[in-house]
């Protein structure tokens, strides 16, 4: 792979189309949600046109065939997982409110004061406080392993924050902010080895390189749809059958219950246990369409090409006078953030959003990473699929044309 566009690609995303303020637009805030192919709008529209109803309660056909629908759905990710069954596969809302049902379901019924939740300094604001909240409820204890100045987990101080009151470790699986990759299979045998439960947040992983949790052998795993070419409000928790079976319900309401009287409510085997109230149907359905697409185009073709995009990324932007990369650590995914000296990352953004580059900048929901570094935010360039080269000169030529504006531009 050269970075050259793959072929065919980009027409498959209508947005990618569409002129911003005069200028072809260069999407690289990927890392934020990634826009969504025609399959995916397709196959959310043809739900709602022929094959729209509420599921698990018609005895009419259509009823019964949007179940089928959404049953096929989950069949869908649990193959994309490699995840054993298709009931450890929970429909949420995102990434946000998979690690909050771990945390309401399994946290406060089996956390004691005392207790240790071990993190990472890499993780994601809905990989810290939902545990925070857990710990004022439970007395349990936070702890996190840090990162060296490359943005690489140190292996020594995680093991030797795992202890005996070490419950769960709760890691990403790839950084946003800096696109450090972690070594999770080897973490989660760590942790296991300490006895403790495993979750990884997988938001930033799922879309750039083949995830199988057998392999991985965690315990709960979670990812938004929209991160993966598929529709907002739409996630997943994968979580072991066994963990999943032994959790207590974390919201009531129909579809949750065996059977409900005023003395007493049981409830439903996993998944629908965890899935009170009519779910985001449709956005399931999108969800697979856009997992069906991704496996077309082949998720090893994918991981590649944005490799290729983020080593010429990497070099162009660290060939520029003023620019410093923000996270450096060997194993990467494709997200590079940068600062330009004397160019505060948010005037950075407006900028390059005039010239149609759109980027994101700030801290990145990750600020106690940003204050490991000593920086208020960076600016981030974050790939997908239908990024190419082209992409990158843009970039480039956005960052120089805001050093020429603020006058800090020099010869490289
Ligand atoms: N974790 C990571 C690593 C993320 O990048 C994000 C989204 N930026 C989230 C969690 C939260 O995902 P969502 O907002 O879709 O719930």
């Amino acid at each position: 792979p050269t970075g050259a566009a793959l072929p065919g690609i980009a027409a498959d995303f209508p947005i990618l189309a569409r002129p911003l303020r005069g200028h072809r637009l260069v999407y690289l805030d990927n890392g934020a949600t990634t826009q969504k192919p025609e399959a995916v709008i397709e196959a959310e529209r043809r739900f709602y046109r022929e094959s729209n109803a509420n599921i698990h309660r018609g005895v009419h056909w259509l009823s019964q065939h949007a179940t089928e629908l959404y049953d096929a759905a989950r069949a869908t990710v649990q193959r994309y997982l490699n995840a054993a069954h298709a009931e450890e596969i929970v429909f949420t809302r995102g990434t946000t409110e998979a690690i909050n049902l771990v945390a309401h379901s399994w946290g406060r019924s089996q956390l004691e004061a005392g207790d240790e939740i071990l993190l990472t300094t890499l993780e994601h604001h809905s990989n810290i406080v939902p545990w925070q909240l857990l710990c004022e409820q439970t007395g349990a204890v936070l702890k996190v392993a840090p990162v060296d100045e490359t943005g690489t987990l140190e292996l020594a101080a995680f093991d030797a924050l795992l202890g005996e009151r070490t419950r769960l470790v709760a890691i990403t699986h790839v950084s946003n902010a800096l696109g450090t990759v972690n070594p999770v299979a080897a973490l989660t045998a760590r942790a296991h080895a300490a006895g403790a439960v495993v979750l990884i947040d997988g938001a930033q992983a799922v879309a750039h390189q083949g995830v199988d949790v057998q392999a991985i052998g965690c315990d709960f795993y979670a990812f938004s749809g929209h991160k993966l070419y598929g529709p907002t409000g739409i996630g997943v928790l994968y979580g072991r059958a066994g963990l999943l079976a032994a959790m207590p319900p974390w919201q009531g309401g129909g579809d949750m219950i065996r059977t409900v009287a005023f003395e007493r409510s049981t409830f439903a085997e996993p998944p629908q246990r965890f899935e009170a109230g009519t779910p985001n149907i449709a956005g399931a359905i999108g969800l697979a369409a856009a997992i069906d697409y991704v496996d077309r185009v082949g998720l090893a073709r994918i991981a590649a090409h944005e490799h290729a995009l983020l080593g010429h990324a990497s070099a162009a932007l660290g060939d520029i006078p003023g620019v410093r990369l923000v996270g450096t650590a060997r194993d990467k995914a494709g997200i590079l953030s940068f600062l330009v000296d004397g160019i505060h990352p948010h005037d950075l953004g407006t900028i390059l959003d005039a010239e149609g580059v759109a980027i994101r900048a700030g801290h990145h929901c990750a600020m106690p990473l940003m204050t490991r570094f000593g920086i208020p935010g960076t600016a981030r360039a974050s790939f997908a699929m239908y990024n190419d080269i082209g992409d990158i000169d843009a970039l480039v030529a956005a960052i120089h044309k805001a050093q020429d504006l603020f006058g800090t531009r020099r010869p490289g």
